[in-house]
């Protein structure tokens, strides 16, 4: 079946309207710029296209000053658009290559190991109890599948029945052969034999099955064999590169040889992985791989680290079926990200009032400690900046500048997988991942990015990846109160300046933050008008905060001594040369906080960029605008709320 997630790519020559200010880090010279694209809205229905407010390319919202010294042109109503192309199709937008994302249904992997009338340890099964599960499975109306349904289900969609169960058997016990087998012929339930080459057709204590044994299974077609590696080493992630070729390559290219067949699946021995081990295991042609979770196979999966469930674990998973299993309210996203020059704007919308600015490139910096926006902006290079997700609260932990879930960002520290408790607690929040070309929206699960290549994995070139607090648009429609409270978010229908960020069906990254109180519901009413795809919630109240340059738009905090709350988590817009698609990068990062880009240009690349791309009377326009307090810039904002 296609792939359900689209994207539209539109060629378009977008005509450029001078417009807001940007601050400039390079010897504190203040320099302005800004290329405006014609207003999305002009995708929008008739109907909706008049509610919503042109986007701002007068830079209103600026102080008064800085707009008359740079000239900027008073708001036209009715401004000119571009002359309309013709849309073209969209095209089938292909899945990352490792990320399963596409089912919805929650599976039950059940892990079984010797099925025997004799016992020895404790993960070993009596012929007599495997009958009574099977019976259990099937008098709840269970649903047992092939691990191949699983994966077509979770890699491309493929509709299962409700209540699907998977059944597995590691370490080619004969066993699996003479008990489980008959039974499993007696229900008509198919099953995997996970298998390790070096014991096949030996008794180490236990026998196993022969190679003949094993190739009259795969004939008879119930039972599927796949692989467990050579020797059942009982941690793979201390093997060397050589050991990890053996047993994931090697034993992978014997059964294939001897059964005739192509092994597909593993389960790792013990269920120990580590990105090295799965990067091994993908390469070697395994295109889903098993530890021993304990977990769901939910989609979105990391493909090399699906969990498995112990057969007594099934327990709590048939209350849940007898009670009703909860219905999942958002499904995986991918969608493109488009080059586009920089566009501010503003929606004054009954009790939404919002600034946003929207396209660049995208990318988050993260700090060990707290800056403001406008000084973490200085640090990236970048023009426009919004305070980033949830973090510790300090109220809580004095040390509260950990991100709450799992965080990759482009400029910063690393990668940190946030507190192992945290994960449970914030399953099916939008976990984002973040690349040059594409942004992937997913319902995070808590064995999803563990390390930086499970985020490399979801999505391939991925820089930057964090956790936001929820949904406020999903495939282009807003979700309602219900959907939600299912978050779990304290504060979300609150009364609260709001933060959120998203990407609109032209594929251009948004940035945005509402100066007034807004619930979040009705926000998301009046952000669908701004033709998002998705939309997310960032940290948001005294955090919230929007800035160009040094320049914040919208504030949560309004002190005396602070105009923007210090974060320690922002996403940040850099503006791109449309000739050469390249990101122009303000400033050198000048903090030791920071662990350089990927992308560092030569101050010979920048000052070329800058030369380029600004208006030679603003380039001249000198370091003046730069000295300027922050209370004189946040009290010009002020009153251009009026
Ligand atoms: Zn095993």
């Amino acid at each position: 079946m296609p792939p359900r997630n689209r994207y539209h790519r539109k060629n378009r020559s977008w005509p450029h309207f001078l417009l807001g200010a940007l601050t400039v880090g390079l010897g504190g010279s203040l320099l302005f710029y800004f290329l405006a694209p014609a207003a999305a809205t002009r995708l929008l229905p008739e109907a909706l296209r008049s509610r919503i407010p042109a986007p701002d390319r007068s830079g209103s919202f600026l102080p008064e000053q800085l707009r008359a010294r740079l000239g900027l042109p008073a708001p036209q109503p009715g401004a000119p658009s571009a002359p309309e192309d013709e849309p073209e199709a969209a095209p089938a937008r292909p899945l990352p290559p490792a990320a399963l994302l596409d089912g919805d249904e929650r599976v039950s992997v059940i892990m079984y190991h010797d099925i025997t009338n004799q016992p020895s340890v404790y993960f070993d099964v009596t012929t007599a109890v495997f009958r009574t599960q099977l019976l259990a499975l099937q008098q709840a109306g269970a649903n047992v599948i092939s691990l191949d349904d699983l994966y077509e289900h979770l890699r491309g969609g493929k509709i299962l029945p409700p209540r699907s169960v998977v059944l597995t058997f590691d370490d080619t016990y004969l066993g699996q052969l003479t008990n489980a087998y008959p039974l499993l012929k007696e229900f008509g339930y198919p099953a995997t034999f996970f298998v390790h080459t070096a014991v096949i057709g030996k008794k180490t204590g236990k026998d196993h099955m022969t190679w003949e044994q094993l190739r009259k299974l795969e004939r008879e077609g119930l039972v599927r064999i796949e692989g467990h590696t050579e020797t059942h080493p009982d941690d793979l992630r201390n093997c060397t590169d050589a050991q990890l070729q053996r047993e994931l390559v090697d034993s992978k290219k014997l059964l294939e040889e001897k059964l005739e067949k192509q092994i597909r699946f593993l389960a790792y021995p013990v269920g120990n992985a580590d990105g090295r081990v799965a990067q091994v295991a993908r390469e070697a042609g395994y295109v889903m791989a098993f530890t021993m979770g304990p977990g769901l196979a939910a989609s979105p999966a990391d493909a090399y680290f699906v969990p498995r469930l112990l057969p007594h674990r099934m327990a709590p998973v048939l209350q849940m079926w007898q009670q009703g299993s909860p219905v999942p309210t958002t499904t995986s996203n991918v969608v493109g990200v488009k080059t586009a020059p920089l566009e501010v704007g503003s929606v004054e919308d009954g009790q939404v009032h919002m600034r946003y600015v929207r396209g660049g490139r995208l990318s988050t910096l993260r700090l060990l400690g707290r800056r403001s926006v406008p000084a973490m902006l200085a640090m990236a290079g970048a023009s426009a900046g919004l305070n980033g997700t949830f973090f510790s609260d300090a109220r809580v932990n004095s040390a509260g500048n950990g991100i709450v879930g799992p965080v990759l960002s482009r400029f910063g520290p690393g990668f940190a997988p946030g507190l192992p408790g945290d994960r449970q607690k914030i399953a099916g929040r939008p976990l984002v991942v973040i690349s040059a070309t594409e942004m992937a929206f997913l319902p995070f699960q808590p064995n999803l990015a563990l390390d930086e290549s499970g985020v490399e994995r979801l999505l391939p070139g991925a820089t930057d990846a964090f956790v936001g607090g929820a949904w406020l648009i999903h495939r282009g429609q807003p979700l309602t109160h219900e959907q939600m409270e299912a978050f779990g978010l304290t504060n979300i229908f609150d009364f609260r300046p709001r933060a959120f960020f998203g990407i609109d069906r032209e594929g251009r990254p948004f940035l945005g933050a509402s100066s007034t109180g807004n619930e979040s519901d009705r926000l998301a009413e009046t952000l669908v008008q701004l033709d998002l795809e998705e939309c997310v919630l960032l940290d948001s109240g005294f955090s919230t905060s929007l800035s160009i340059g040094k320049t914040p738009l919208v504030s949560g905090i309004r002190r005396k001594d602070m105009d923007v709350r210090p974060v320690p988590h922002v996403l940040v817009l850099h503006a791109v040369d449309e000739a050469t698609g390249k990101e122009i990068i303000l400033a050198p990062p000048r903090s030791t906080n920071l662990v350089g880009p990927p992308y560092r240009p030569t101050l010979e690349t920048l000052q070329a960029a800058l030369q380029r791309d600004l208006p030679s009377a603003l380039a001249a326009d000198g370091a003046g605008g730069g000295k300027r307090g922050r209370r004189g810039r946040a009290r010009g904002v002020r009153r251009a709320r009026r």
